[in-house]
Formats: C-alpha cells, structure tokens, sequence
C-alpha cells in the first residue's frame, strides 16, 4: 500500500465545473482516496507532491485521435508496414500521455495496432494512456475509409486504412469482424471527407440501413459507436441510426441538432483538424483539394457548435491528431480554438474530462478526481481561466497512480 499526497493550489473540480482552492489529493495505490482542505493532517511516511503553484485537472481524454499518423503534409502518402504502425502507435500515444492525456480513444487505426497497444499498456508491457481503440473505420467502396486511388491495399482489411463493406449484411459481417479483433468501439464513416481525395466532403456515403446495422451490432455486442460525419444529411441518419458520437459535425442544421438533442448524441468538434490545414495551407505541401475541403466545412463550424451547445447537445473533447501538421503531445491548442468558438475554459475542461469520460461510458472510473476512481491526473503551468495557453504547458502527469511527469 503507497500513499501519496499531491497538495492543489488550485484543482478543476469536473463533477460541478468549478475551481476548489487549496485542496490535498491523497493517492492510495492506483486509485483516489479523498480530496481535502490543506488543513487535514498528512500522514507521515508518505510521498508529498507540491503542486501549490500549478493548475491540477483530471487527466484529459482526447476522443479523437489516430495514432498511426503524426501531422505529415500527406497522411496517405506514408508507407509503413503494420509493424513500422505499431511502434510508431506507441510513441505517439505516449507524447498524447506527456501532454496530460491519459485516456484516448482511437478511431481509426490500420491493422489492429491500436488493440495490440491498448492491450500492451493494459498488461504493464508499454508506458501509456488508457485506451479506447476502434481498429480499421468501416466505410464503403470508394468512401472516406477507402484507400483511394490504391486499390491492392483495399482489398485487405488487414493492410488497408479502412475496412470495406457495402450493403447491411455486409456492414454486420465488417463490424464483426472488427469486434472479434478486440475493439471498443465501431467507427464508420457517414459522409465524404477532408483527406480523401475523390470524395465530395458533404455527400452521404452509406445507407441509414447500413449505419443501423453496423450499430445493431454494437449494441448487441456492448461497444459503442462514433460516425465520421460532415454533411447534414449523413450526419441526421447517423442520429437516426443511434450513433453514439458525431465527430467533425461541420455541417450540422436545425434537425440535426434537434436529433441529437433529444438522443443524448455526443459532438466532437476537432476544429483543430480543419483549422491547422487551412492555415499550414499548400505552401506546406498539404494537398489543395484537402485546404479547399477543409476551408469548405469549417465555414459554418462556429455556428453549429454554437447553436448545438445552446440546445442542449453534450460536446466532447476530440482533436483528430495525427491529421495535417496537428501533432500527438500538442493537441491542446484545440482549447484554444474551443475559447474563440465562445466555449469557456471551464466549459472546456468539462469536455475534456467529465463530458468526455460519460461518451465512453467510463464515468465510473476516469473524468473526474474523485474518491474511488482512478488516480488519472494532470497539473498546468498558468491559469487557464486568465490564459488558455496554459493548457498547452502540462508540467506533471499521474497515470494509475504512478508519475510519468513532474517538473
Ligand atoms: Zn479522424
């Protein structure tokens, strides 16, 4: 049994979305065992950490990321072979973890390198985050998941970066296949994207009937599910179908914030993926068809965000990393995009703990320093209520109650 007692000068209180003063977290093991004002007696013998002069959250959990990639100008233009992804996975998720990410959930991935890692750091082999991992995006011939334009890699869902099925029956077989691999979650893709070449990025690539098989089959098998999706009317039969998370969401519309309202349908934002390409640009070798897209769907982004908060709508965390020049370990600018979108640093951080712990249905044990819980926690230098920046400046990093970072 190890003890130890990180003193807070200030802590994010994620359950109520406020700042408590002065408070002590004490670390039984891995877990939370209590948070109290300074003046409760320490226990000698045990471990102190100072954290008097820094801003103490919950760990953050990204929603959005993929590991195989890191920010290149081209994501598709890289050959690696699964072994080269698995490796390069776990470096990537580890600089996620220094930046004050503990939890991660993946969507979309080549080769089940994510299962591998997720059940690699789970074993104790491999330093990392918690894992949420999807595997290959299930998409449809020629859609956003395909491998455009290389035809020999789409035909195996084992080497392609998505796994392609056309047809109800044929998407229930896809998912399955993927649940057998070990996923936690399913991840389709609804409409066309920003990275694929060929695809009109508001136009709807799969059936209602094909997204609700895919989503029969996640709740028969108790995973949940995340849509790519842009375009509105992708976006509305998603809802429909009973997505759990809407990522991007750029071109959302009265229904289908009304929809996903009254479902509980979680939005992940990822203004950083659209905002990063628009401003790199071609000059920094990111193809014009990817700048133009992405200029394309970031246009209504803020209105939709906007009137989808108003109504209701729970927005999670999620950053996309990996995409064009938006790097694993420097994904917290996304809060500083979430500020000028008029999101509150409060607000914020509840998306990026609490809100975003209820989406993987893990509120029972991450997204919040509570008693009980996992001893996931994260300390910044700076408020970020007078400076959102601060975010980007993680200095201390607990995972399970062990210290990866303290300086
Ligand atoms: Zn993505």
């Amino acid at each position: 049994m190890s003890l130890k007692v990180l003193k807070c000068g200030k802590m994010f209180d994620a359950e109520n979305e406020q700042v408590l003063e002065n408070v002590m977290v004490f670390v039984r093991d891995n877990k939370v065992e209590k948070v109290c004002p300074f003046t409760e007696e320490v226990p000698r013998d045990c471990e102190v950490v100072d954290l008097t002069d820094k801003f103490v959250t919950p760990g953050l959990i990204d929603c959005h990321v993929h590991l195989s990639s890191n920010g290149e100008a081209n994501p598709n233009s890289t050959q690696k072979t699964l072994g080269d992804h698995a490796f390069f996975a776990m470096r990537m998720a580890q600089a996620d973890l220094m930046a004050g990410f503990t939890s991660l959930r993946t969507v979309g991935d080549p080769g089940f390198v994510d299962v591998a890692l997720r059940n690699a750091i789970e074993r104790g082999e491999v330093v990392g985050p918690r894992l949420m991992v999807s595997g290959p995006c299930l998409g449809t011939t020629g859609g956003h998941a395909d491998s455009h334009y290389n035809p020999y890699l789409t035909e195996s869902p084992l080497a392609a970066s998505g796994n392609i099925a056309d047809g109800p029956d044929a998407m229930m077989k896809a998912a399955r296949y993927n649940i057998k691999h070990g996923v936690d979650v399913l991840k389709f893709m609804s409409t066309g994207g920003v990275m694929s070449k060929g695809t009109t990025v508001g136009a709807q690539q799969m059936t209602f009937e094909e997204m609700k098989a895919v989503i029969d089959i996640a709740n028969m098998y108790g995973v949940i599910t995340s849509t790519h999706a842009h375009g509105t009317n992708g976006i509305k039969c998603a809802v429909k179908a009973g997505v759990t998370s809407v990522e991007h969401g750029m071109m959302l519309d009265d229904e289908c914030i009304e929809e996903m309202a009254k479902r509980g349908t979680y939005l992940v934002p990822t203004i950083i993926a659209a905002e990063r390409i628009i401003v790199m640009g071609s000059r920094a070798g990111i193809p014009e068809y990817m700048v133009e897209k992405a200029k394309q769907v970031l246009a209504n982004h803020k209105n939709g965000v906007t009137k989808a908060r108003a109504a209701g709508v729970k927005v999670a965390f999620g950053t996309d990393s990996g995409t064009p020049y938006n790097f694993h370990g420097k994904q917290a600018y996304e809060f500083e995009l979430m500020k000028d979108f008029g999101i509150s640093p409060l607000e914020a951080l509840t998306c990026a703990t609490k809100t975003a712990a209820e989406l993987m249905r893990k509120s029972d044990t991450v997204g919040s320093i509570t008693a009980g819980k996992y001893a996931d926690i994260a300390a910044f230098d700076g408020d970020p209520r007078e400076d959102i920046t601060a975010m980007t400046r993680c200095v201390f990093v607990m995972k399970d109650g062990v210290v990866y970072k303290n300086n």
